[in-house]
C-alpha cells in the first residue's frame, strides 16, 4: 500500500478517526475511542471497515487514558502494521482558528504556537485537538499534519453577523462571533450541492444537533449566520451546555451569589442543557426512555429553543427553502425533529410523519413550501479531502 491518511476528530469526551488510502481516499477503517476525560466511563475502542481487524487486534487501551494518549495509541497501532499501513499524512479537526485561519493549513511549530493561543476560547476541545499534533511534531517532524478548522466555514459571514454590540475596541482585538461545527456544515453544503443543485443555492438552515449543537444559515452554500459565537457555548441548548443565557444572570451569580469563574464554567459547560434541566442525562436516548416530567420538560425546552433560533436565522437569511437535520440527534431522533418542526409552520415547514418516523432523507410534506432533509454528516471526510490536497501540494503534485 502506498500510504494511509489518518483523519483525527477529537471531541470533548471522544476521539473519532477515519483511515483512508492516501492516494485515492478509499476508506479503510473508521471508529473511535469513547470515554475519554471525566466521563466516569472507561476508555473504549471500536472500529469498523475493511482494515478494522488489524487495529482492533491490538492490546486493549488503559481505561484511564486521555486524549493525547489515545491518539498516540492509535498512531502506534498504525505504525505497528507497517509496511501494510504506512502513515503518509494526518489531518486534524481543530476547533478554533480565530479570524486568522480561514482555510486548512499544514502545521509548523510556529502555527502550533499560534493555535495554542485559542485554547482558552474552546477549553473542552482545542487542547485535545492540539495535543496529538504537538506530540507528532516532536516524534515525526517530517510527517505532514494538516489542521482543518471548525471556525473557517463561517469566515464568509457579513461583518454584522460577526460583531457583538460591545465597544469597538473589543472587535479590534478579536472579540467576534466565530461560529463552530464548520467541518460538518461544509460537508452538508457539498451534499446539498450534489443533491439539490440550484435550489441548494437558496436559503438553507442546517441544524447540527449532537452533544454540542448549533445552526448555520447559508445562502449560495456559504455561511451567513450561525448560533455559536465567540465560544461554543452560545446559541442552542445542548447536552450539558446552557447555550445562550441572559448575561445579566451571569453577573448576578458572580456578584450576588459569589460564584467563582471556575464554578460558573462548570455550570455552563457541564451541568446545564439536557442534563441540567432533566437531572437525568445529557444523552437524548436516555431522556426518550425516561418517563419523568423533568426529562419531558428538558426535551420540550430543547425543541423550543431550537425553533426560536431557527426563526432568528431565517430572518438573517431572508426566509427558508431547505431545513437540514444532522448529527447524533438530528439524524436519529424522529421525535425531536417532529417537536422542532411543529413550531415552524410559519416558515413553510410541515413534515410527513411516516417519512420522519422511518428516517427518510426527505421528510417534508409534499405540499409544504420548505423542504426538510435528514443528512448524515461526515467531518472526517472533509478533513481527509483537505489533508490529501495539501499533502499533494506539499509533495509538488498537482
Ligand atoms: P458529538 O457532538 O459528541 O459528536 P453526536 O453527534 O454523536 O455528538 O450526538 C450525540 C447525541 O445524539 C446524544 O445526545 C445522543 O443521545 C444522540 N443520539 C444518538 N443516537 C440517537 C438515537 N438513536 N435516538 C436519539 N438520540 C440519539
Amino acid at each position: 500500500m502506498s500510504g494511509v491518511l489518518l483523519a483525527l476528530n477529537a471531541g470533548s469526551s471522544s476521539l473519532k478517526f477515519a483511515l483512508y488510502e492516501a492516494a485515492t481516499l478509499a476508506p479503510l477503517c473508521r471508529g473511535g475511542v469513547a470515554g475519554l476525560g471525566e466521563t466516569g466511563q472507561p476508555a473504549h475502542f471500536s472500529a469498523h471497515g475493511p482494515e478494522a481487524g488489524k487495529l482492533s487486534a491490538l492490546a486493549s487501551l488503559a481505561p484511564d487514558i486521555d486524549h493525547e494518549g489515545a491518539a498516540r495509541w492509535l498512531i502506534d497501532a498504525i505504525a505497528a502494521r507497517q509496511p501494510e499501513l504506512e502513515l503518509a499524512v494526518v489531518g486534524h479537526r481543530v476547533v478554533h482558528g480565530g479570524a486568522e485561519f480561514d482555510r486548512p493549513v499544514r502545521v509548523t511549530p510556529d502555527i502550533l504556537q499560534r493555535l495554542s493561543a485559542y485554547a482558552p476560547l474552546a477549553p473542552s476541545h482545542q487542547p485535545h485537538n492540539l495535543a496529538p499534533i504537538r506530540s507528532l511534531l516532536a516524534s515525526r517532524p517530517d510527517l505532514p499534519q494538516i489542521a482543518c478548522f471548525d471556525t473557517a466555514f463561517h469566515r464568509t459571514q457579513p461583518r454584522l453577523a460577526q460583531l457583538f454590540p460591545l465597544p469597538r475596541a473589543f472587535a479590534e482585538r478579536g472579540v467576534l462571533r466565530y461560529g463552530f461545527h464548520g467541518l460538518s456544515y461544509q460537508f452538508i453544503a457539498e451534499e446539498l450541492r450534489l443533491l439539490r443543485g440550484e435550489r441548494a443555492q437558496g436559503r438553507v438552515i442546517v441544524a447540527h444537533l449532537g452533544h454540542g449543537a448549533s445552526l448555520c444559515a447559508m445562502r449560495g452554500l456559504t455561511s451567513v449566520a450561525t448560533t455559536m459565537g465567540f465560544t461554543a457555548l452560545d446559541g442552542l441548548m445542548m447536552g450539558s451546555r446552557s447555550g445562550a443565557i441572559d448575561p445579566g444572570l451571569l453577573l448576578h451569580l458572580i456578584l450576588e451569589e459569589g460564584m467563582t469563574a471556575k464554578a460558573l464554567h462548570e455550570l455552563l459547560y457541564n451541568e446545564s442543557g439536557l442534563l441540567g434541566v432533566s437531572g437525568v442525562s445529557d444523552d437524548l436516548r436516555a431522556l426518550e426512555a425516561d418517563a419523568s416530567p423533568a426529562a419531558e420538560e428538558a426535551m420540550a425546552l430543547f425543541a423550543y429553543r431550537a425553533a426560536r433560533e431557527i426563526g432568528s436565522l431565517a430572518s438573517a437569511v431572508g426566509g427558508l427553502d431547505i431545513l437540514v437535520f444532522t448529527a447524533g440527534i438530528g439524524e436519529n431522533s424522529p421525535a425531536m425533529r417532529a417537536r422542532i418542526c411543529a413550531f415552524l409552520g410559519h416558515l413553510g415547514v410541515a413534515i410527513d410523519a411516516e417519512a420522519n418516523r422511518r428516517g427518510a432523507a426527505s421528510i417534508g410534506a409534499a405540499e409544504a413550501a420548505a423542504e426538510v432533509l435528514v443528512l448524515a454528516t461526515n467531518e472526517e471526510a472533509v478533513i481527509a479531502e483537505a489533508a490529501q490536497r495539501l499533502w499533494r501540494e506539499g509533495a509538488g503534485e498537482p
